[in-house]
This record gives structure tokens, sequence and C-alpha cells, in this order.
């Protein structure tokens, strides 16, 4: 025998496995711990990460004879220690499987493989560009190739010039430009750090010095940017984007932002702050964009990314800075498949990576603000609107006193201040939270409630589609001219307001007024919603009817009036937030009143005015409304003053479930300071055709709350049809 040993590789497909696998790695050259490898697995073969070892060092415990070699290493960057380390922790923490976790980090779409070269054109040398440059489109084609000062693309030196792509064909045919393969994944433009922010205020520069000088620490805390609606918290941590970014010219930085709230307008005030467009990454970004997103994160050349809660798993080489805005949005959580929360993986992220994470909201999560007492998290405080604006006035309609009159759903005091308004010229906004027409329909005669065929849910009329849709599983279907129980025709009706028939009643009262209807899912495309936003801002319209779509970052400079037309909405219900979100809701939406000179009013109409938290919301009194929550949750030992985690049982079969619930009911034992509650049916029983029940885990704060449940679930061994979830930190549960 000769030569060094055969070297082992373990490595990690983005599969549900708990572990990595061996392989023969070849002897000369070894890839490294990050390294993208392609190896068989099966029958096939699979893209996959080398992984850290957890084998003792020196210790040899492979049998090189039972190894299957490498097939390839991929010609892409390797994984960051930070990434790897994030994907560990977040796997141990979720008690997902290491693999499923290392999933969200490889869904880059297809940028592990190799793309074919596009073209580029480029002038050509020793041109007569002159001679050739003979039509106005022509020259401004060859004046944008000019400034590209790289290989660009037909389309783009097209866009640029602000003509079709024939002209540009026609310079190549002519030879003025010449073609060259480029990489399709064109990067992103760098920052222009030296461009200077707005100029701020003193309290916004206070602010801002905070944030930035927490990029200079080695273990800096996460710090909560407090401000109200319109206090400039993005002019704020954009700042610290740009200390990040300035101190290490290779680091990087990412913007959290809610889903719903990653619109246009926010990617183009980054674009305008830095000179140049960050890399956006959520839900409908096309697969070539992702790609490209990807790749230029893995590479380190995107140095800003802005987007959704998985953009946290995307391979950044080096990043250094984490802001997540409106960190109180349940919207951050994660539900399907690995069961994450985006703000708290983030802040474990910043503190693996020993970076800055800033949280900016005006209503910061009770989490949050306990986090911020126990002097865990550090707080800068902006309490008043940038400029002139001023915080609205918000006043309760109460309903059991000036009902609207029957079938209307606007009471006389806000049909009278939209009156007010449309006289004065300026804008109004009814906001209600439920999509589509009704959100109940219901037979007249026999009282069947129209449900969804394989779930406990009702369906909400959708009147512009004349169809019922769940809106827990997206099953629609045709409305039925009769009731599927009695077969009475035409008795079935619509239950309760949505915000089509808000937008009816709106058309109804004031024919006149121009009014338009904003909901994520009417017959409206993303471009005809961009559009509606864009005549709202620009006063085109004087009645927006609309649901939380709405909610974050616009401003409509003529907006003077808020109505709310369910502020109880919400609040029912045995949820552990059932306050807390309609309060954020109620203040994001109110906030978007009066954001310009003109001082505005929010109107909450309610059925409870005496609910704490319309009387918070009434007298603005956040923190009171935050201490009477949080001295709720302490009586109960709730997060943040302890610990929760459900075990989420599913199955079709409903006696393999009810004897799996036994089962786990059995094996439990107990522990010091846990409590197990359940199980108790979810209050959607069935969905998707799946029965489901949960146990509910409550522990102290101090108890790793993942080991009780590795112990007790280890003991029953799952049988037959039945899924098993573990939600740790749960919402909601529907
Ligand atoms: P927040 O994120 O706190 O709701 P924004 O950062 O969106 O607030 O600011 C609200 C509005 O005020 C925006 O239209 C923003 O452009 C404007 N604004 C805030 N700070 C400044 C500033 N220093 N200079 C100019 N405009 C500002």
């Amino acid at each position: 025998m000769s030569g060094p040993p055969p070297v082992g590789a373990p490595v990690l497909f983005p599969l549900p496995f708990d572990k990595p696998y061996d392989y023969l790695a070849g002897e000369t050259d070894p890839p490294s711990p990050g390294a993208f490898v392609r190896a068989p697995l099966g029958p096939r073969e699979r893209i996959g990460v080398v992984w850290r070892s957890d084998r003792p060092a020196g210790e040899r415990a492979i049998d090189p004879s039972r190894l299957k070699p490498l097939v390839a290493r991929l010609d892409a960057p390797a994984l960051s220690a930070d990434v790897m380390a994030f994907v560990e922790w977040v796997a141990a923490y979720t008690m997902f499987p290491l693999g499923s976790v290392l999933r969200l980090v490889m869904r880059g779409g297809d940028a592990l493989r190799p793309v074919k070269a596009a073209t580029g054109y480029l002038l050509g040398p020793g041109q007569d560009v002159d001679a050739v440059a003979t039509t106005p489109g022509r020259r401004a084609v060859v004046a944008a190739a000019a400034a590209a000062g790289a290989p660009a693309t037909a389309r783009a030196l097209a866009q640029a010039a602000g003509v079709g792509e024939g002209v540009v064909r026609g310079l190549v045919a002519a030879g003025a430009l010449e073609s060259v393969a480029i990489d399709p994944d064109v990067p992103f433009a760098p920052p222009d750090l030296d461009a200077p922010g707005r100029a701020l205020s003193a309290d916004q520069e206070q602010a801002a010095a905070r944030a930035a000088a927490l990029v200079d620490e080695t273990k800096p805390k996460p710090l909560l940017i407090d401000g109200v609606t319109g206090s400039g918290k993005t002019e704020v941590y954009l700042e610290a984007v740009a200390a990040a970014l300035r101190a290490d010219p290779q680091a990087q930085a990412l913007i959290l932002l809610p889903e719903i709230a990653l619109t246009l307008p926010f990617l183009e005030r980054v674009a305008e702050r830095f000179r140049a467009a960050p890399a956006a990454w959520h839900a409908d970004v096309k697969p070539a964009e992702r790609r490209r997103v990807w790749k230029r994160v893995a590479d380190g050349s995107a140095r800003i990314v802005v987007g959704a809660r998985s953009a946290l798993f995307l391979p950044f080489r080096n990043l250094r800075l984490i802001v997540v805005d409106e960190e109180h949005e349940s919207a951050y959580k994660q539900e399907d498949g690995v069961v994450y929360h985006g703000r708290d993986m983030a802040v474990a992220r910043a503190a693996l990576g020993r970076f800055p994470v800033l949280l900016a909201s005006a209503t910061p999560s009770l989490e949050t603000v306990v986090n911020v007492e126990a002097g865990r998290y550090d707080f800068v405080r902006l309490s008043s609107r940038f400029g002139p604006a001023q915080l609205p006035a918000v006043n309760l309609v109460d309903l059991r006193r000036t009902p609207a009159e029957p079938g209307a759903w606007l009471a006389p005091e806000l049909v009278n201040a939209v009156d007010r308004r449309l006289a004065r010229r300026e804008q109004s906004l009814l906001f209600i939270n439920r999509r589509g027409y009704a959100p109940l329909t219901i037979c007249r005669r026999c009282g069947h409630r129209m449900k969804a065929p394989d779930s406990d849910t009702w369906l909400v009329e959708h009147r512009f589609e004349n169809r019922l849709v769940c809106h827990h599983t997206g099953f629609s279907m045709p409305k039925p001219a009769a009731c599927p129980n009695c077969g009475a025709v035409g008795g079935l009706a619509a239950c309760g307001p949505g915000v089509e028939r808000l937008a009816e009643e709106v058309a109804r009262r004031w024919p006149d007024a121009r009014s338009a209807v904003l909901s994520s899912d009417t017959a409206q495309t993303p471009a005809a919603l961009q559009e509606t936003l864009a005549r709202m801002k620009a006063g085109d319209v004087d009645i927006l009817v609309a649901t939380q779509v709405v909610a974050k970052g616009h401003t409509f400079p003529g907006l003077t009036l808020v109505g709310v037309v369910d502020a109880d909405m919400g609040l029912a219900g045995g949820d552990l937030r059932a306050a807390e979100r309609p309060f954020q809701l109620i203040s994001q939406v109110t906030g978007r009143a009066g954001r310009a000179d003109k001082p505005g009013a929010a109107l909450l109409q309610t059925y409870q005015p005496d609910a704490p938290v319309l009387r918070a919301l009434a007298a603005g009194d956040r923190d009171s409304f935050l201490e009477a929550e949080a001295e709720g949750r302490r009586r109960l030992g709730f997060p943040p003053y302890g610990r929760l985690a459900a075990v989420i049982l599913r199955s079709a079969d409903e006696t393999a479930l009810k004897a799996a619930a036994d089962a786990h009911r059995a094996a439990l034992a107990p522990a010091r300071d846990v409590a197990v509650w359940g199980p108790a049916p979810a209050p959607i029983y069935r969905l998707r055709g799946e029965a489901r029940i949960r146990f509910l885990v409550k522990a102290a704060r101090d108890v790793r709350v993942q080991g009780f449940l590795e112990d007790w679930l280890a003991r029953v061994k799952l049988r037959g049809p039945v899924r098993r979830t573990v939600d740790i930190d749960p919402y909601s549960f529907l």
C-alpha cells in the first residue's frame, strides 16, 4: 500500500435527513466544508453540500470500501461557515431535519447548474460609428452602449435607448456593435455609499448614529427602532445599511419586510438612496431573476438584499447587518414546511455572525418590548412624525348606539366624515380586513352554511368572479344557483361585509365620487394594484376601499380620513395575540392618515368600545396597553415569560389520528416546569381532507423545550397514516 489514506467527505443533501452521509473525496485536494458537490444517492445523482464533520479529529471511522466516490465538485462559491452554523442552529431550534433546513438555502432555482451564455454587445473597435448611426434611434443605442461600459444584452441596450431590439440588431448587422458571450446573470450594480441620504431631523440623526455605531461592536445587541408611523424609521436604518457596507467592502446587508410590504415603491426608495437597485427576493420574483439573485448573493456581489423572510436563508458570503422592518408582523411566521419565525431567526443569525440586527416598528411585539425591558435588546425612539405631519386623532364609533342602517355597514358618523372629506377634496380610506364580498354564505331557507367539501371552513363569496372561495386552502367553486342542502333556488344569501361589498355600498352612497378597491385577490393583477396605488397617491381617488394591502409603507399625501369598518375583527378567539394583532394592524392603518401637511383623523367602528384594545387605540396609549397585555401573559406564564410549543398530528384517517393522540398522551412523562395540554381538535378540524389535533406544551423560560419534546416524541412510534409536526413558538392555529 502506498499513498495517503482515502479521505471521506460528509455530504448533506437538501432532503429531510438528519445528518450528512459519507463519500470518498479522492486523495488530493479534497473539497472543504461548504463546497457544493454532486454525489450518487440511491439510483440518482444529487447536489449536496460538504458538511462539517462531527467526527472527532483524528478518528478515521470510515471504511473506504463501503463508500461511493463523489461525482463532481460544482463551480460555485462554497457556503460560508456562518450560513452552515445558521442551518444547524435553525434545525436544532425548530426540530426539523438538518437537510430540510439546507433545502431552504438551496432554493435558488437552477443557480447551481451551468447556464447558457447570453449574447452581449459592445461598440466594435475601429468602426466608423458615425457612418452607421444614421437615425436618432441608432444614435441612442450607440450612446447607451458607450455608457454601459461593459457588454450589455440587446434588451438592456434597447431599453436604455428607448427603442426596439430591432434597432440594436440593425447596428450589429452594420458592424457597429460586436457580440460577445456574457453571463446572463448580470451582476448587481454596486451601491453608491457616498451618495448622501436625506437630511435627517435631530431625532433621526441620533437614532441613525446609534444604529450605525453597532457596526463596530464585536457583539452588538439587537436594536429596536421604536418609531411612530411616518417618523422616518426607514431613513434611519438605511443609514445603518450604508455604515455597515462602508465599514467592510465585502459586507452585505439584508432588509427583511413582510411579503405584503415588498412593493415596488419600497424597492425604488432603496434604489434611490444608493443609486443602484437592490436584489429583491420574494414570492413574485421570476425564476431567472431568482437564479441571478441567489448566484450574486453567493458570490458576494449583491450587497443589498431586500426580501421576505425566506431571504434569511440566501447563501450570503459575508452578511454583516439585518434589518427586520415591521418586526411585529405575524407574516414573519412561516407555517408550511420548516416552521420558523423570521424575526427570531434573524436575531439568531445576527448573534451567530456577531453583527447588528435592527428591528423597526411603530407597534413592537410584546416579545421585543420585554426583551428591551430585560436589557437583552437596546432601543431608540422616534416619537414624532417627520416634518409638520401629525399623528391622526382616533375616535370610536359605538355601533350599539349609532348603527349603520340595515343592509349597510357604514354608520352615520363615518358617512358624514367621508362627506366632509369629499367637500374639501381630501381623500378617505375605508379599511376592512376581509377579502371577497361576504365572509359567509347561508341558505335563507334551511340555514345551510356553504362549506368547503374537504375542510371545515366557510366559503367566502367573491362577486367579481361569481365564485365561492376558501381562504385557507384556495379551493373555489362557482356560486350555485340552488342550495346544495335543501335545493331552494335563489335562497343563498351573503352574510357580513367583505371589501367588495363595502365597495358596493360606497358606489351606492357616493355615485359621483371616484372610488377604488384594493385587495390582494380581487380580479386585480399586481400591475392593476400598483396602478390603483399610484392613482391614490396622485390624489385621483376620493375613496379607497381596502384590505391590509395598504397597511404598510404607503404615503398618500391627500389622505386625511381612515375609517375602520370592523375594529372588532379578530378580537375574539383564544389566540394568544388576539388583542395585540388588531392593535398593531389598526395602528398601522390609521397611521396612513395625515402623513403630509393636513391633519388626519381615524374613526373605528365597534360594538365593544370598552374593550381595552379599543380604548388604548383611541387614547393613543400604546404603552399601557402593552403593559396590560404583558401582565396577562406573565400571569399565565405565556411567551415571552414562558415557552410554548405545539405538536400537531394530522391524518385523513380519524381512527388512526385518535389512536396516535392517545399514544402521545400515554407516552408523556412528568417534567419540572412543563405542562402539556391536549390533545385538542384544531379550531378548523378538517383542512384539505385532513383532521388535525394539537398538543400544547408550556414551559418555564429556562426550560429547553426542545429537549423535553425530543424525549417525549422519541417514546412514540408514529404508525400508519399520521403525520406529526412540531411548531416551536406557535402563532396561529386554525
Ligand atoms: P416610517 O418607516 O417610520 O413609517 P418613513 O421612513 O417611511 O417612516 O418616512 C415617512 C415619510 O416621511 C416618507 O415619505 C419619508 O420619505 C419622509 N421622511 C422621513 N424622514 C425624512 C427626512 N429626513 N427627509 C425627508 N423626508 C423624510
